[in-house]
């Protein structure tokens, strides 16, 4: 046995490692530095616990929160670990017999809260103890963008430099630009040897469904785990407060919950969550961090989430226990406009709203995956999967159809309309129905006036639906929600690319042959590089 699975055994009472930790804690113990993603419960404590009994001198631990470092050093010292914190919830005499223990070199882990480190005097003084190692748990509150940033924590890089000793980072946000940010600001930019592991809940079931009658659609969904507890994610306050109503009247025990309930309300409500069997949830993201139910059976969206990263979050809530548990989400083009107008008018800088766009894609490129979900969403995570067998894509693969020319014909109704117009709207000029809207802009003289007749209006609304889903297309916050093309869009106007699209509503219109007017063509070409022209103009 080696000398980190004995430890592990005779200190910490456990008979092996958990997928991940072993080659962590190897490499940790080793000195290098780590930077290590996995998921929450995961088992990260134990990662730079060992490694910390492994080397000489004492492993400093940041962390952000008192409560947790608190739990941490309790339990160590019950394994007879010695370890101490340094934090403002202590007594000046503990704050004392922490720095007496350090003194006599007899702590292997101290624990100190960022804020620390801003007392500058610090630095001096971990440097005459004998500091050999850094683990900076939850190190995504370096991130500046994150929901969780912490200041304090970007004063972690000078810590390295001063001491110049190994430094491991923990986290479970997994996402790229995460870790990026934690690579400059926790390890000068120096790549540092990377983990990533387990983000696969394999009991979770995975599925997405457009929306569709969404109300009847998580009643549905309900009425079949009827008696289990649940939880359906709401974009509102006010839908959670509806929908738990019609749960109700649907013969379920419901309740609701969003962050515009009184504190004592909201604590009544998670309680009676934990506690009662079957109960169903409807709620706001408000819900859930507080919570640590583990045989909650399934989570629905009645809204789509706001990226893959929240998504991951709040399915993960269902099947802490490792029994099988099912999810559903919702998704439409009201959601994806919502979502984008959302960053769009955010406050945040231009790179971080790139971002936020990019994280929505993600998501949309799960909702609209045409193979195994669970593939597409560790694959976004950095793992890879063969197929899971566990998901609606894996129960039932998607109908597909070469999607190449309905695309084109809409973004070309797009480009003669000077992208002035939203999905309603094109869908009129493709089916050549004559409104009055399309009477008074003059828009049945244009080449692409009913040139999509093959397709039902519900068709066409898939169509334009995946096209937001690619990114082809964004709604225009300076155009109040017209569709604008992105640069995605081009190659397959110009005919250079080819897109595939589920065909989910899509059953094209039997034998109906597509109206070739003038459609997308080598027409189109000049009006594009005007097009091209204005914007660039514009910018
Ligand atoms: P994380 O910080 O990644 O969320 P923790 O370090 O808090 O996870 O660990 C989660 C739980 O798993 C803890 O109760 C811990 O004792 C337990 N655990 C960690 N590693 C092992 C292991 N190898 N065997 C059994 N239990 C483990
Ligand atoms: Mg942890
Ligand atoms: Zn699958």
């Amino acid at each position: 046995m080696s000398g980190a699975a004995t430890l592990l055994r005779d200190v910490f009472g456990f008979d092996g490692f958990r997928p991940g930790q072993e080659e962590i804690v190897d490499a940790v113990a080793a000195g290098e530095n780590a930077l290590a993603i996995m998921p929450t419960g995961g088992g990260k404590s134990l990662c730079f616990q060992l490694p910390a009994l492994m080397r000489d001198g004492v492993t400093v631990v940041i962390s952000p929160l008192i409560a947790l470092m608190r739990d941490q050093v309790r339990a160590l010292q019950e394994a007879g670990v010695q370890a101490g914190a340094l934090t403002s919830g202590n007594t000046p005499e503990e704050t004392d017999a922490v720095w007496e223990a350090l003194e006599r070199r007899e702590l292997k882990l101290l624990y100190i809260a960022p804020e620390r480190l801003a007392a500058g005097s610090s630095i001096g003084m971990l440097r005459r103890i004998g500091v050999n190692l850094i683990a900076v748990d939850e190190a995504h509150c370096v991130s500046q963008w994150g929901h969780d940033f912490r200041p304090d924590y970007l004063r972690i890089g000078e810590l390295k430099r001063a001491l110049d000793v190994p430094l491991a980072a923990f986290t479970a946000t997994a996402d790229a630009e995460t870790q990026i940010e934690i690579v400059q600001k926790l390890f000068d930019g120096a790549q540092p040897r990377t983990f990533l592991r387990g983000f696969d809940r394999p009991n979770i079931h995975l599925a997405f469904a457009a929306k569709n009658g969404p109300r009847a659609q998580i009643l549905n969904f309900a009425a079949a785990r009827k008696g289990q507890s649940g939880i359906v994610y709401c974009g509102t306050r006010a839908k959670t407060e509806t929908l738990a109503q019609a749960l109700r009247e649907a013969g379920h025990a419901a309740i609701h919950y969003h962050g515009g309930m009184e504190a004592d309300d909201r604590r009544i409500a998670e309680r009676r969550f934990q506690q009662e069997d079957g109960l169903i949830v409807a709620a706001t993201v408000a819900f859930g961090m507080g919570v640590d139910k583990p045989d909650i059976r399934w989570v629905a969206h009645a809204d789509l989430p706001k990226s893959i990263e929240a998504y991951y979050q709040e399915i993960g809530r269902a099947g802490r226990d490792g029994a099988p548990a099912e999810t559903l989400t919702l998704f439409g083009p009201d959601d994806i406009k919502l979502r984008r107008t959302q960053i769009d008018e955010g406050l945040a800088p231009p790179e971080r709203r790139m971002a936020d766009h990019a994280r929505l894609n993600a998501l949309l490129g799960l909702a609209e995956a045409l193979e195994c979900r669970r593939q597409t969403l560790l694959g976004y995570f950095g793992e890879t999967e063969v197929s899971c067998g566990k998901c609606d894509l894996c129960d039932q693969p998607a109908e597909v159809f070469d999607g190449t020319t309905a695309v084109r014909k809409a973004l070309s109704a797009m480009l003669r309309t000077d992208e002035w117009f939203g999905a309603g709207h094109l869908i009129d000029i493709l089916l050549g129905i004559e409104t009055d809207k399309i009477r008074q802009r003059g828009h049945d003289s244009l080449p692409t006036y009913g040139v999509g007749k093959e397709y039902t209006k519900q068709q066409w609304q898939a169509v334009f639906r995946q096209m937001m889903g690619h990114d082809l297309v964004r709604p225009d916050p300076e155009r109040y929600g017209a569709l604008r093309m992105t640069d995605a869009a081009l190659p397959i106007l110009r005919n250079e690319a080819k897109i595939t699209l589920r065909r989910d509503t899509i059953k094209a219109a039997a034998a109906r042959r597509p109206a070739v007017k003038a459609m997308v063509s080598e027409e189109d070409a000049p009006l594009l590089s005007a097009l091209k022209a204005k914007r660039r103009a514009l910018a």
